[in-house]
């Protein structure tokens, strides 16, 4: 799904209206998410992006929140053209962004409800902004390291416990709570699972318990773990980077299955040894079991599998729904009067299977929607906002060439057809029809869309998506032809 942001600027305008147009903006905004996310990597993402709402998007203007001043300054300063370009580019129309601090309803004194002016305003007024001290800062050891920045919301409360994570949480839990003096049970600890099944949510709720306690932690990213010691190589430093790495009761490493170079390797296994003989906990998380880490030095592996290793399995319905019961709870918190009925929860549950990233989505848009059009959560919102994207969180790869290819078999005509500027009937629909797959089931933007279609302008794809859109919308056999297309496509 695709279009321009048009503002919810009357609501006493066709209501049905003014939701899509809303729909279309969260839209919009999911799919600069994913482009952030693909351009900067997760790391990156989940440091800067990841809490990034968006609370009003007009024409010419869209309004996000973060949850602390720290983050927006910082993305005020290092990240704004950047967003400004990507949604330009998916919404084909330039905008201003304004990035706001949101702010936060306390649990313990629920604010009376305001009185909310009838028209506009869907952004939640409240209490006093966030204090920075959220902010994703860590503490003075992973300065030294570069440590990635930890996220406050990934904590063990918000974890929530389901067959397929029982034993991982109970390790964790188990390393997170014992005191620098207590003989280390298990080391290292590895945890492994798929993508999405709440590996860095326990990492994360490991490091923030253990940093309470005031124990000294370094929760690195294997890409950080690379490019510290790499840097520190090239700035001679390296002794002072093992000796800083050495000195630390926890060392905790997400995403070992990007730790590069042979010389980081050996790096690495020299520091997991000097910790666990010192009696130092390590934990690592992988996305597979230590022995199917193919790249990874002998030593390393055979280091890893020496300890304990849990793994975290898929989310089954229950689980999804109780994740999302404790992601309303969290948004509750901070977006006073939002609520997501129980059926719709569970529409959510069965429908998005895949992983806790989808869920997080899922989740987001349904937010997204109410936020923007003051209209209570309904199945029927869900049903359209997940369409979306399950559409989109399709795991296979669909390329333009294949789209051409297989839409121009299916209205017999040739892909050169498609590609050449010939403007008869029987040439101009399937063409429209290509270019809306295009946009709809690849990252392409427009502009690329329409080099790939022989030199178009973005502008005559925009055309093209929009026509097709409001054409399936109507005409059940058109719908049918482009469901048919889709299904080849993914097949
Ligand atoms: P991974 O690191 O394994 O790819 P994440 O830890 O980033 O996965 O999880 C993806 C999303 O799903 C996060 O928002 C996370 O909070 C959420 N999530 C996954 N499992 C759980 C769980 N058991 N309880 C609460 N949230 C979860
Ligand atoms: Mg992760």
């Amino acid at each position: 799904m695709f279009a321009t942001p048009e503002l919810v600027r009357d609501l006493t305008e066709d209501k049905t209206e003014t939701m899509n147009d809303a729909m279309r903006a969260g839209a919009v905004w999911e799919r600069v998410r994913r482009r952030l996310r693909a351009e900067f990597g997760e790391d990156v993402f989940n440091s800067w992006f990841k809490s990034i709402e968006i609370d009003q998007a007009a024409d010419d203007a869209v309004r996000l929140s973060v949850p602390t001043r720290f983050l927006k300054s910082w993305i005020d300063n290092h990240y704004r053209d950047r967003i400004i370009a990507r949604w330009t580019e998916e919404a084909a129309q330039a905008v201003r962004i304004d990035i706001t601090v949101r702010t936060a309803v306390t649990n313990r004194a629920p604010l009376k409800p305001k009185v909310l002016p009838e028209a506009v305003r869907p952004i939640i007024p409240s209490s006093a902004p966030r204090t920075p001290d959220q902010a994703p800062a860590a503490n003075g050891h992973s300065d030294t390291l570069g440590g990635s920045p930890l996220d406050p919301r990934l904590t063990f409360d918000s974890f929530v416990q389901g067959r397929s994570n029982t034993l991982a949480r109970a390790a964790a839990l188990q390393v997170a709570q014992s005191r620098a003096t207590d003989s280390v049970l298990f080391n290292p600890l590895y945890i492994h699972a798929g993508v999405g099944l709440g590996k860095t949510h326990l990492l994360q709720a490991i490091a923030g318990t253990a940093q309470a306690a005031g124990r000294r932690i370094l929760y690195l990213t294997a890409e950080k773990f690379t490019f510290g010691f790499v840097a520190s190589l090239k700035n001679q430093t390296a002794i002072a980077f093992k000796e800083a790495l050495r000195n630390i009761d926890l060392l905790i490493i997400d995403d070992l299955q990007f730790l590069q170079g042979k010389q980081t390797q050996a790096e690495f296994c020299h520091t997991l040894n000097a910790l666990i003989d010192a009696g130092r906990q390590v934990v690592v998380a992988g996305d597979r079991p230590p022995s199917d880490l193919e790249n990874l030095d002998e030593r390393v592996r055979s280091r890893l599998a020496g300890g304990l290793t849990v793994e975290i399995g898929t989310l089954d319905e229950n689980l999804r729904l109780d994740i999302l019961k404790q992601k309303l709870n969290q948004a509750r918190t901070q977006h006073q009067g939002f609520d997501v009925p129980l059926a719709v929860l569970g529409y959510v549950a069965k429908h998005v299977t895949q992983n806790g990233r989808d869920l997080d989505g899922a989740f987001n848009r349904l937010l997204a929607s109410n936020r923007l059009t003051n209209q209570p959560v309904t199945v029927e919102m869900a049903e359209r906002s997940i369409r979306d994207l399950v559409r989109v969180a399709e795991p296979k790869r669909v390329k333009i060439e294949e789209i051409q290819k297989i839409v121009a078999q299916h209205y017999n005509v040739s892909r050169s057809d498609i590609l050449s500027s010939r403007r008869t009937a029987t040439v101009v629909r399937p063409r429209q029809i290509a270019m809306y797959l295009a946009k709809t089931m690849t990252l392409r933007s427009l502009p690329e869309i329409g080099r790939r279609f022989g030199g178009r302008d973005h502008t005559t794809v925009l055309h093209a998506v929009r026509k097709i859109e409001g054409l399936v919308g109507q005409d059940p056999a058109l719908n049918e032809e482009v469901e048919v297309l889709k299904r080849r496509l993914n097949d």
